[in-house]
């Protein structure tokens, strides 16, 4: 679905992402791990057109996207992506931060996207506040609807990018919980986390980044029983 080919992405002067070659399958889960400040969430952010990139290329399904791409609306109503923080409007209840994109910008009709919508709500168990406003749901709730909000725009491809990270530990399992079964669903991810448990359970495969490269790729149990390099060991060990 899925192809990064030669990636190369500047701040300023300095070079934070190296030759960043990896695939994505279609209907596959892709964690990705590394230190903190080994540019994961500079590589996601090139993947939806929030960061421009140097040099090197990404094919998302027929389209090939380079330096200067311009058409990343089109493309992002495909890849949709959920952060560490919650960007839910403040002022608009559940139901109307869900509907917008359905019915703003993709136009859909308001009792398709609506039935749609409570069946997601259904899912992640939050029917009960369709009309409430974010302030009044906890951090985990809020990361579920930021999560519905996403996949109501109907995305061949998720990117979560450290999802749970804010969240008190007690909210931390319902967030992941939703996550799994999407990945049972067969959902296209990529997924960058700090759960270890989680990580290993669901990833197909797992890209280590160092440094702004990939020092390791693996199949997903295959990196945590035998992870290859000695700073995917030392980064394993480090997490327990
Ligand atoms: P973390 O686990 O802490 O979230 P990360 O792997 O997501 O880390 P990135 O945020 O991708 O790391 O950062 C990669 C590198 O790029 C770091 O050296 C960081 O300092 C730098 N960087 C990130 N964002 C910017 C920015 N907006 N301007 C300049 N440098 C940046
Ligand atoms: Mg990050």
């Amino acid at each position: 679905l899925l192809t990064v080919s030669h990636l190369v992405k500047n701040y300023g002067r300095q070079e934070v992402l190296h030759d960043i070659n990896f695939t994505v399958e279609k209907g596959s889960v892709t964690v990705l791990l590394g230190p903190s400040g080994s540019g994961k969430s500079t590589t996601i952010r090139c993947l939806n057109g929030l960061e421009d990139f140097h040099s090197g290329e990404i094919q998302f399904k027929d389209q090939v996207i380079k330096p200067g791409f311009k058409k990343w609306q089109s493309v992002r109503q495909d890849i949709g992506m959920v952060f560490q923080s919650y960007d839910l409007f403040p002022n608009r209840t559940v139901i109307d931060n869900i509907l917008l994109g359905p019915l703003k910008v993709q136009k859909r009709s308001k009792d398709e996207a609506l039935a749609q919508a409570r069946h997601l709500l259904k899912e992640v168990q939050l029917s009960d506040y369709e009309n409430a406003y974010p302030r009044q749901l906890s951090g985990g709730q809020k990361q579920r609807i930021a999560i519905v909000r996403a996949l109501a725009l109907n995305p061949e491809f998720m990117l979560f990018d450290e999802v749970t990270a804010s969240l008190d530990p007690e909210m931390v399992r319902g967030v992941l919980e939703v996550i799994e079964g999407l990945a049972r669903q067969k959902m296209t991810m990529l997924v960058v986390t700090h759960e270890m448990n989680f990580a290993k359970q669901i990833a197909d495969k797992v890209l280590f980044l160092e440094n702004g490269k990939i020092v390791e790729e693996s199949a997903g149990h295959e990196f945590f029983d035998h992870p290859k390099t000695q700073r995917a060991q030392e980064f394993l060990n480090s997490m327990d």
